[in-house]
């Protein structure tokens, strides 16, 4: 399906926990037009991952030669790995209309955002706090303690980074968190820079003959 307007590149970033994959998932269920961006990393698959559904797991030395090749639109180094994002299904996504969600970290944000001016939109969801945050890394039971407790000491760094982003969701209650990162997605469908076709409506429209004159007493 392809929309009549610019396609969207909305990142949704967080501290690892915070549920920003929880949220994409049911914005990908509910949005036909929109696409995931699968990144490249060097970190291996946790339990269940999907290879080219969940990342592209690489090598190091697969990782630096797409990264030498220029194949990368950014690419970073999150929690001692390296993760980065393919340019080319971007590309082929924005021109055909389509919109494109990203999950990567403050600093592939901000690269992303620098490169495609005007078509990038950046959430950033908060946990309601760190116990919690804490509490379902360790209920999410995908990552070694070690693992968890290095991402836990990365959360407060990351959660500085807020003032990079347009959009501030606290995911305290899902369905409400969830709701409005909809509601943020919709209200960016319709910003009268993504929609061309409206200038040619507003012509038609204006243009309309009136067959009945109304009167007015
Ligand atoms: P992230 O992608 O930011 O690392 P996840 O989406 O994997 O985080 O969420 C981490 C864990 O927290 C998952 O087990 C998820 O089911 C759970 N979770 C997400 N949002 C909430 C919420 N509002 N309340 C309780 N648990 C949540
Ligand atoms: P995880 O290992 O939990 O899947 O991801 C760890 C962190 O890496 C998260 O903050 C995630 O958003 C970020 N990340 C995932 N893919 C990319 C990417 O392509 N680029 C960047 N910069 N960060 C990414």
């Amino acid at each position: 399906m392809t929309a009549d307007r610019r396609g969207i590149l909305l990142v949704l970033s967080s501290p690892s926990g915070a549920g920003k994959s929880t949220i994409g998932r049911r914005l990908l269920a509910e949005n036909a037009c929109m696409a995931p961006s699968v990144s490249a990393t060097t970190r291996p698959p946790r339990p269940g991952e999907l290879e080219g559904e969940d990342y592209h797991f690489l090598s190091r030395a697969e990782f630096q030669a797409k990264a030498d090749a220029g194949e990368f639109l950014e690419w970073a180094e999150v929690h001692e790995n390296c993760y980065g994002t393919p340019r080319a299904p971007v590309e082929t996504a924005l021109k055909a209309g389509r919109d494109v969600l990203f999950d990567i970290d403050w600093q592939g944000a901000r690269d992303v955002a620098a490169a495609m001016t005007g078509d990038t939109v950046r959430i950033f969801i908060l946990p309601p706090s760190m116990a919690e945050l804490k509490r379902r890394l360790y209920a999410r039971a995908q990552d070694a303690h070690d693992v968890i407790e290095r991402r836990l000491q990365r959360a407060r760094g990351e959660i500085g980074q807020w003032g990079e982003y347009d959009y501030i969701v606290v995911n305290h209650d899902l369905d409400d968190a969830y709701a409005k990162v909809s509601a943020i997605y919709q209200a960016e469908c319709l910003r009268r820079q993504r929609n061309p076709w409206v200038a040619q409506k507003v012509a038609d429209l204006i243009a309309e003959p009136m067959e009945t004159p109304t009167r007015v007493r």
